[in-house]
């Protein structure tokens, strides 16, 4: 498998996790190459990873790690004068496939992190963004965000977090963009857009797309198919022994014949690979 959305280094007030422990984490779960995100906008966590220390990191075990980046929007002078194409540019140039965890307080269509999506589109970087009620902020529906695909069509969004995830059902509350709601899902914006727009993705990471998946199994099976092309396998590890039931859930519908093989194989490894352009 390839893990869309790992971390490394300390976040929270948690222990750090080393590179070495998430290796072991890989090892133990059947994942071949992981791709760690740095953390720089001060909302979300409590402490940065910066893009310098995972490349660092993935230097040292080539063949298993891949770096993104990371520019929080507001560098410079929080306006749109800052040369984010130049920036990003550099990190590609020094190994880096993406750009991400995007996480900053912002709304989702904010001039400064538009100028981040087109210096993206430019250079074939895909983004893993943040969506919940404080970070790339959007309203019921994502009407910001569908505006974003429709206006940077070469830039590649891939979806995370409680309010991305809620999405998945149409009678969501503004309580949801930051929680994790229950019970049986009516078809939402999620499966349009994800339709709709070829450069929308979704990575299943995290709480937030364990419980979009698990809230609702009758509606998960056919919603992994009907998006196969376009769903992302993750976890979100950032600490030591951190539960990540996605492994199990995808594994155990392929074992079970709940979703094809083909399905699991694309979710899991082959959609990732074709993104990242890794063989
Ligand atoms: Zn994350």
């Amino acid at each position: 498998m390839i893990d869309i959305h790992t971390h490394i280094g300390k976040l929270m007030l948690k222990k750090a996790l080393k590179p070495s422990q998430l290796l072991k984490f890989m090892d133990r779960n059947g994942i071949e190459k992981a791709v760690i995100l740095p953390i720089e906008n001060p909302e979300e966590t409590y402490y940065y990873v910066t893009t310098d220390e995972v490349l660092k990191a993935c230097k040292r075990h080539p063949d298993r790690l891949i770096p993104f980046c990371n520019v929080d929007p507001r560098r410079g002078n929080s306006d749109t004068s800052t040369d984010f194409y130049k920036i990003i540019k550099e990190y590609k140039e020094r190994g880096c496939k993406g750009f991400g965890e995007e996480l900053s307080g912002l709304w989702i269509d904010d001039a400064r992190l538009q100028k981040i999506y087109e210096a993206c589109g430019r250079l074939r970087m895909p983004m893993v963004l943040h969506l919940d009620g404080l970070r790339n902020k959007d309203n019921k529906g994502l009407p910001k965000l569908e505006r974003m695909l429709k206006k940077f069509p070469k830039t590649i969004f891939i979806g995370h977090g409680p309010h991305f995830w809620a999405e998945i059902s149409l009678d969501l509350k503004r309580k949801d963009f930051t929680g994790y709601p229950k019970g049986k899902i009516k078809r939402g914006a999620l499966d349009r857009l994800l339709s709709q727009y070829l450069n929308l993705y979704g990575d299943l990471s995290a709480g937030s797309g364990y419980n979009a998946l698990a809230r609702d199994i009758n509606f998960a099976y056919p919603f992994l198919e009907r998006n196969q092309d376009k769903l992302l396998f993750g976890t979100d590890y950032l600490s030591p022994g951190q539960k990540c039931p996605q492994i199990k859930f995808l594994k155990e519908a392929k074992e079970k014949g709940l979703i094809k093989k083909k399905t699991f194989e694309k979710i899991a490894f082959k959609n990732s690979k074709r993104l990242l352009k890794i063989r």
